[in-house]
């Protein structure tokens, strides 16, 4: 057999134990990522090989099996699952594909993605008749007597009317908390996660162990809109509200990609602070005529669709622990890991930071280890799971020596130093930095070249880099060189001559002074001799940037030979100057501001003309703001800029205040 349609075998049988672990027994062995991901490998095989999907594969199918203890409910119309994206681009995707379909400016409804368990509840004259677990999408079980048990669905409408609802059972992360306590007193195994708690409990036979659990509702769906003469989803929830359902408070309607992806970035940070688990954000088309020209495939509908967080945590194999060194001498160890994904990014490699680091952890080669990312900051080893410990895992050791020069090593505060200046591994890495992007930019200048470059002898210090046109020829006999790569790498290099003060700054790697930093002082000191000419006392008070990188900056301009390369690099034509706007705006100098809504001008535009004005954009309202930008449809924090009555200026008030 074809080595894919054997794994696609493979993958089916592993996702329907899987599945039956997770949706039947309600004890899953293995993270809703690590399913999420295989899911996804079987997703992009079964498109290459359409006829060879295999009939019990999970993408045919919603949910797991009906258990048969239960009485069975057929649903009238499919109770189906959600289709998922984890990316910006696949949101993109999914809303040019509705614009395809000529459905022009889409309205949509953003809500949470209560991480529950789906229901379906049927009224006739207004009485709770049935209760029904989504079961395999057609027959769910019968759940009604549990159902009962929970407050905030309601045994009796405010009308008189037959209807079906559906929404989302779930525990609160209080009562989560709770009841697992009171389950370590009593020496029980314990409930993973609230979604499992809630799923296992509902189909609990004894009805009173369900009511002690306090579970909850929101109700988010209502299957037959048009008989009641309700044309959009969004006039659905507010229907169903008066009904006297429980609606969640973050519903909200947006216009198009930017108010999705905006109420995404609200949620992803508000979620810690909920009540409650939720696992992503469900985008759903708000027009019913719309939903229903686009219909649905066996699984889901296609006018919805869930974005999933991405993974903050995910485990690993811990392969080796090597040691690097950077550019300052200093030595680092790290993880060489078994190919993980984090957050849409595949990790084989993470910093263990030094020994300190590896010890207090206990990080030991072999170890299955947690990795976080959490927003964009650098995956980390978070920590060791012991009890996958095998005994055979190799305690951590720390080196003695240089790894590339087996030079001594020095410990200065928490880490160590080779000792050897002329260390060729620190060379490359200077020269590394130099080039690289945030720094001079050098298209083109990546790792490898750069080692070759140096290894060769045609780079051994950043003023070789502006001599490389002698080696033009030696260049293009390089794996993967030709005459065109050549040529343009020699005009990105010429062209990096021109980069602004700030760029040559941080790419010169003085101590402290990253990006943010060299930007600050660019914009103080103009130009690279004022900068050289300033005293402790004129860097020290400068907003941001204090003692420690003041010390530096002034340790680095007394060194004779940082000031010969800095003649050196003037003398080839590299730009000594800052380039970026400096206005001087009192109304904006020192002023913080907080951005909610759509507007008209692009965000990250109307941030850099803040900050060049001299202001802070900061992401949460708090006391210290001086000031709201509000756009349409504003998020939460609206509300807190009112409560906190702090100052609130439209678009064209803020434009104005920019003088644009
Ligand atoms: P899903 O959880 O990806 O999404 C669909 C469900 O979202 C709906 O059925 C509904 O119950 C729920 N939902 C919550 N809020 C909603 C809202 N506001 N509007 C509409 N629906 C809302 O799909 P699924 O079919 O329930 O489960 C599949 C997922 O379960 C997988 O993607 C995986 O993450 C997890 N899973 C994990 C394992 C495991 O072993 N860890 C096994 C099977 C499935």
């Amino acid at each position: 057999m074809n080595k894919q349609l054997q794994r696609m075998q493979e993958l089916v049988d592993l996702l329907n134990k899987y599945g039956y672990e997770y949706y039947t027994l309600d004890k899953p062995s293995v993270t809703d990522q690590e399913y999420d991901r295989l899911m996804q490998e079987l997703l992009n095989l079964e498109a290459l090989y359409p006829n060879n999907i295999l009939p019990d594969s999970p993408s045919q199918r919603v949910g797991g099996k009906v258990n048969e203890v239960f009485l069975k409910i057929k649903h009238k119309i499919p109770l189906l699952s959600l289709a998922n994206v984890f990316t910006e681009s696949d949101i993109i995707a999914f809303d040019n594909k509705i614009r395809s379909e000529e459905i022009k400016n889409p309205e949509y409804v953003c809500e949470l993605k209560i991480d529950g368990l789906a229901v379906s509840l049927k009224y006739e004259k207004g009485l709770l008749k049935y209760a029904a677990t989504r079961g395999d999408g057609i027959i769910g079980e019968d759940i009604t007597d549990n159902v009962k048990t929970i407050k905030s669905i309601p045994l009796k409408l405010k009308k008189e009317i037959d209807i079906e609802v559906r929404g989302e059972i779930y525990v609160s992360k209080e009562n989560f908390r709770k009841i697992n306590e009171e389950r370590i007193e009593k020496g029980l195994e314990l409930f993973k996660n609230a979604r499992n708690l809630a799923s296992g409990t509902i189909r609990q036979l004894d009805t009173s162990v369900v009511a002690k659990r306090n579970l909850d509702a929101f109700i988010y769906h209502l299957p037959n809109p048009l008989d009641y003469g309700i044309k959009t989803h969004y006039e659905a929830l507010e229907f169903m509200k008066q009904l006297g359902f429980v609606t969640n408070l973050n519903n909200k309607l947006v216009n198009g990609i930017d108010g999705i992806l905006n109420y995404i970035s609200e949620k992803t940070k508000e979620r810690k602070d909920l009540p409650y688990d939720i696992d992503g954000v469900v985008i759903k088309l708000n027009n019913i005529s719309d939903q229903m020209k686009l219909g649905s495939t066996v699984k889901y509908p296609k006018w919805a669709t869930a974005y999933k967080f991405p993974p903050e945590e995910v485990i690993t194999k811990l392969k080796d622990i090597i040691f690097t060194v950077g550019r300052t001498g200093q030595i680092t160890p790290n993880a060489i890991l078994e190919p993980v994904n984090v957050m849409g990014s595949t990790i084989s490699k993470t910093t263990l930071h030094n020994e300190d680091y590896c010890r207090e952890k206990d990080i030991r080669k072999g170890d299955y280890v947690t990795i976080i990312k959490a927003g964009d900051v650098i995956p980390r080893v978070e920590s060791v799971k012991f009890e996958r410990r095998t005994g055979l895992e190799e305690p951590f050791k720390m080196i003695e020596k240089c790894p590339i020069c087996q030079a001594k090593l020095v410990k200065k505060d928490s880490n160590y130093y080779c000792t050897n200046p002329l260390c060729d591994r620190r060379h490359i890495e200077e020269l590394i930095h130099f080039a690289s992007r945030g720094a001079m930019d050098i298209t083109g200048m990546g790792d490898r070249i750069i080692e070759d470059m140096y290894n060769l002898g045609f780079v051994k210090t950043i003023i070789d880099f502006y001599h490389l046109e002698k080696y033009k020829n030696d260049l293009m006999l390089l794996e993967g060189y030709g005459e065109k790569s050549v040529q343009n790498l020699l005009e990105e290099i010429e062209e990096s001559k021109k980069k602004s003060l700030e760029k040559l700054l941080f790419a010169l790697g003085i101590r402290h002074v990253g990006l943010k930093t060299a930007t600050i002082l660019s914009r103080k000191f103009i130009n690279m001799d004022n900068l050289i000419n300033a005293t402790y006392n004129d860097l020290k008070d400068i907003p941001d940037i204090g003692e420690e990188i003041s010390k530096s900056v002034i340790e680095y301009f007394k060194n004779y030979e940082n000031l010969k390369l800095i003649e050196d690099l003037k003398k080839l034509g590299i730009n000594m100057n800052y380039l970026g706007k400096v206005v001087d705006n009192q109304k904006i100098k020192n002023k913080s501001f907080v951005i909610t809504g759509i507007l008209n001008i692009k965000r990250d535009e109307l941030k850099d003309l803040i900050i060049t004005n001299g202001g802070k954009v900061i992401d949460s309202v708090s006391k210290k703001t001086d000031y709201l930008i509000l756009g349409a449809n504003p998020g939460s924090k609206y509300d807190k800029a009112i409560k906190l009555n702090i100052t609130i200026l439209n678009e064209e008030e803020i434009l104005k205040m920019l003088k644009v």
